[in-house]
């Protein structure tokens, strides 16, 4: 390791190589090579950098390996393209955990976070927007997987054509999510090409050499085309509302004496268009689940209904991340719920809302 930094973060540490045995070196076991969040510059022939952070959550490690495989076939040759990688949660990732308990979730401390603000983790995640900002960022790629049953899908906070480009490299599957304050991909935006990869369960080979290929794709685009994304190359959803269970009830997936039982099969129902009457479980509460759309407003008693105990959909929806490991339903949320952007509509709303996201 050659080079390193003076930084205002204390927390974060920033290399120009590759640290040794990082290429063999498990996600479980980095937090033996780097103490903390660490950003690593890596050169290339074209001189803007990509930037691609993986881990930010603990326990999805597919973008680690991807990259791995990535550099490990470049071996010492130079790179197509600068690449800037961000390891985020090493010590979350050691217990195969998203988050440890007393740290904030490290995709949501990035600037324009409206929480976490006086955490090291906010300032060490506002350092690296800097310097990826001072370089002249190409392109912003942030990788996760999920834990319930998804399609490989990209999410973008801001709609426009080198964004959706980018998407395809990866999926035809999109979704428009301006919902959450201090993720990497809503901080990068502003910047540059920016979304987040969701590439299913983590410890799937099939998934992690799916992001290798585009990781690949990524270092050798030279520009992004000029012209507009076609609409049948694309299936484009917009996340109208996030659904939570309060911290105050008791849950679970087939168990009749939670205050929440939920449907025991319910991450079949991810992206799946749901008609209304579709049912998600069963409950004694009153109003049951916190349902908030984009801008924070509570937008439970448009989307579902509890009558007699049951709670069902009030209007046709598309739910996506479901799933049934409860402890991410308690660190993150239950579900989004998204529909279809008619294409049509977005070549309409685009240029203004890319003017006002
Ligand atoms: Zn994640």
């Amino acid at each position: 390791m050659s080079g390193r930094y003076e930084l205002y973060s204390f927390m974060l540490t920033v290399l120009d190589a590759l640290p040794e045995r990082f290429l063999d070196t498990p996600a479980r076991e980095l937090h033996r090579l780097l103490a903390g969040p660490t950003l690593i510059h890596l050169p290339g022939r074209r001189q803007t950098p990509l930037f691609i952070s993986v881990l930010l959550h603990g326990n999805e490690d597919s973008g680690v390996v991807a990259l791995q495989s990535v550099l490990r076939a470049y071996g010492k040759r130079l790179l197509p393209r600068a690449l800037s990688i961000l390891i985020g949660n090493v010590a979350a990732a050691r217990e195969g955990l998203r988050r440890l308990d007393h740290q904030p979730d490290y995709n949501r401390v990035w600037p324009g976070s409206d929480a976490h603000t006086e955490t090291p983790e906010h300032a060490a995640m506002s350092e690296v927007y800097c310097l990826m900002q001072a370089r002249g960022v190409f392109a912003s790629i942030d990788i996760h997987n999920n834990t319930g049953l998804n399609p490989h899908y990209c999410v973008i906070s801001r709609l426009d054509q080198a964004a959706l480009h980018l998407s395809l490299l990866f999926s035809r599957t999109v979704v428009w999510f301006r919902g959450l304050a201090g993720t990497q991909t809503t901080a990068f935006s502003p910047l540059c090409p920016s979304l987040t990869v969701e590439c299913g369960k983590p410890g799937n080979p099939g998934n992690e050499a799916h992001v290798a290929r585009f990781i690949e794709a990524c270092l050798h685009l030279a520009q992004f085309p000029a012209h507009a994304v076609h609409e049948h190359d694309i299936d484009l959803y917009h996340t109208v509302a996030t659904v939570r269970v309060p911290a105050a009830a008791s849950f679970g997936f087939g168990d009749a004496l939670a205050d929440i039982d939920f449907d025991p099969h319910l991450d079949h129902m991810n992206f799946r268009p749901l008609d209304p009457g579709t049912v998600f479980g069963r409950t004694r509460l009153q109003s049951p689940l916190d349902v908030r759309d984009e801008s924070g407003a509570d937008v439970a008693a448009e989307f579902l209904d509890c009558l007699d105990g049951t709670i069902s959909l009030r209007r046709a929806a598309t739910p996506a991340m479901l799933t049934l490991d409860r402890r991410v339903v308690r660190q993150d949320c239950l579900c989004y719920l998204m529909e279809r952007l008619p294409y049509a509509r977005h070549q309409r709303v685009a240029p203004e809302l890319c003017e006002s996201v």
